[in-house]
């Protein structure tokens, strides 16, 4: 490994757009291929008239039927694999909150370049061999933990698998091991510095921390600026989904414009969700990606749900790699409240303009004499219920700018600092108690 090269694999992170296309058509055709393994994709192909023979082109693309969580869903839990399973050596299980589970499985090969890419993304942002990374995020299922465990691991980084929570062991972590990078969810990022204030530890003095990697949850750029003041670090945004792997799919570069998504690992299509078309570059749709060098489970043209837009497909740091605007949520987190349509993200991003209140917000959405209301409840940065008069002012200036965001005015409650839930996994940001009519 060369230390001092921007580059961990610099023979795939270098290539001009017309080579990885080019690699990207001869790994989709290998995949179709290997998919024929799966007795799910031979129907699926049967049904669609298409033979892997049919895929000549990376137009040819769109011929092949999309794939949702829906599918993994009802072949639960081994039915969409495309090797025999004595050849798999792990799975990740998703939470199955929004439904019945869904399992990722996994051949050592599948591991291997995992890691491969999860190293690739922290080594792009500046970590080296001599550096400690922290991983504050949950282990078991959620791919956050295993997945930057082996990455920062294939890096040679010290890494302290600390596991989410129990803030005072994490400082005391960061504090004697000289933990040097940290990655956790970024609502979890905002809560441990709270706790370092409270035990009079300054990350600045105190801390060796340079670089954050912060991801699995929608987070705003604000909330990002936010966490870089706090620390004093560079905080990079991560992508990640279980169905892709877990961490290591999209990465933002030194620049900070944009995720790179590898596209030696995954091909990228964005789409109208209601068409199923492709959007113009810059048009907001969402994320479809198709794994090309995954073995136990590939997935041809999966449906994310995930929404963003193409930013671009070069960076001054020299990877021709698509660039991908952060996520606005997933479709299924829209709040559809009285006709209009709402991301949470849209909230927090006025939230965090206000450098009165502190990172923490809840919306919850009721039903008030057959009315369907939003009330905003976000936590103070300081307390000043001395003067009301300050407090009713500010309480109307964040009114009036949700309202110019998201076109109806919300309840807004201001409370102080730690008064609100934190979970240690992805932050819950919507309650909804309305009244269902059927
Ligand atoms: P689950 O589906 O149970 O939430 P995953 O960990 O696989 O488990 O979640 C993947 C999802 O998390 C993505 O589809 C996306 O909605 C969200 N996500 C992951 N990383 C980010 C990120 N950097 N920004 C916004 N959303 C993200
Ligand atoms: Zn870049």
């Amino acid at each position: 490994m060369d230390n001092n090269s921007p580059y961990l694999h610099p023979q795939y992170e270098t290539l001009s757009r017309d080579e990885l296309k080019a690699l990207q058509l001869e790994r989709l055709k290998k995949t179709v291929k290997h998919c024929m393994n799966s007795e799910f994709y031979r129907k699926r192909f049967a049904n669609a008239g298409l033979s892997p023979d049919d895929i000549r082109s990376l137009d040819d693309l769109r011929k092949i039927p999309f794939t949702t969580k829906q599918d993994l869903r009802d072949t639960y839990p081994f039915g969409m694999a495309s090797v025999p399973l004595p050849q798999c050596v792990r799975l990740h299980s998703s939470s199955g909150t929004t439904g019945n589970p869904t399992v990722i499985l996994h051949t050592q090969r599948d591991l291997d370049e995992w890691a491969n890419a999860v190293a690739r993304c922290l080594w792009m942002v500046g970590l080296r061999p001599d550096d400690v990374f922290q991983n504050s995020s949950g282990y078991g299922m959620f791919t956050g933990g295993l997945g930057f465990q082996y990455g920062a691991e294939r890096l040679g980084a010290l890494t302290v698998p600390a596991a989410a929570g129990n803030s005072l062991r994490q400082i005391k972590f960061i504090k004697d091991f000289g933990t040097t990078a940290i990655h956790a969810v970024p609502s979890y990022v905002t809560r441990l510095y709270e706790v370092m204030q409270q035990e009079g530890v300054d990350p600045r003095r105190d801390t060796k921390l340079k670089v954050l990697a912060i991801g699995a949850e929608p987070h705003s750029e604000e909330q990002r600026r936010r966490i870089e003041q706090m620390l004093g670090v560079k905080a990079y945004n991560s992508f990640g989904m279980s169905e892709m792997c877990g961490p290591g799919v999209g990465f933002e570069c030194k620049e900070q414009n944009g995720l790179h998504f590898w596209e030696d690992y995954y091909i990228v299509e964005i789409i109208n969700p209601e068409t199923l078309e492709p959007v113009a570059d810059g048009e907001i749709g969402e994320l479809v990606l198709t794994t090309l060098n995954r073995e136990a489970m590939p997935l041809l043209r999966y449906r994310t749900r995930d929404l963003t837009r193409v930013l671009g497909h070069s960076c001054p740091c020299g990877r021709n790699h698509i660039r991908l605007d952060r996520m606005r949520g997933r479709s299924d987190d829209m709040i559809v409240l009285r006709g209009v349509n709402i991301f949470p993200i849209q909230i927090e991003t006025i939230l965090m303009q206000f450098k009165e209140l502190a990172s923490n917000y809840l919306i919850t959405l009721t039903t008030d004499a057959d009315n369907d209301n939003m009330t905003v409840e976000v936590e103070l940065e300081e307390l000043f219920t001395d003067d009301y008069q300050r407090l009713v002012a500010l309480e109307k200036e964040i009114k009036h700018r949700l309202k110019d965001e998201i076109l109806l005015t919300p309840h807004v409650r201001l409370v102080p600092k730690g008064t609100l839930p934190v979970s240690e996994g992805k932050a819950v940001r919507v309650v909804d108690k309305r009244k269902v009519y059927q």
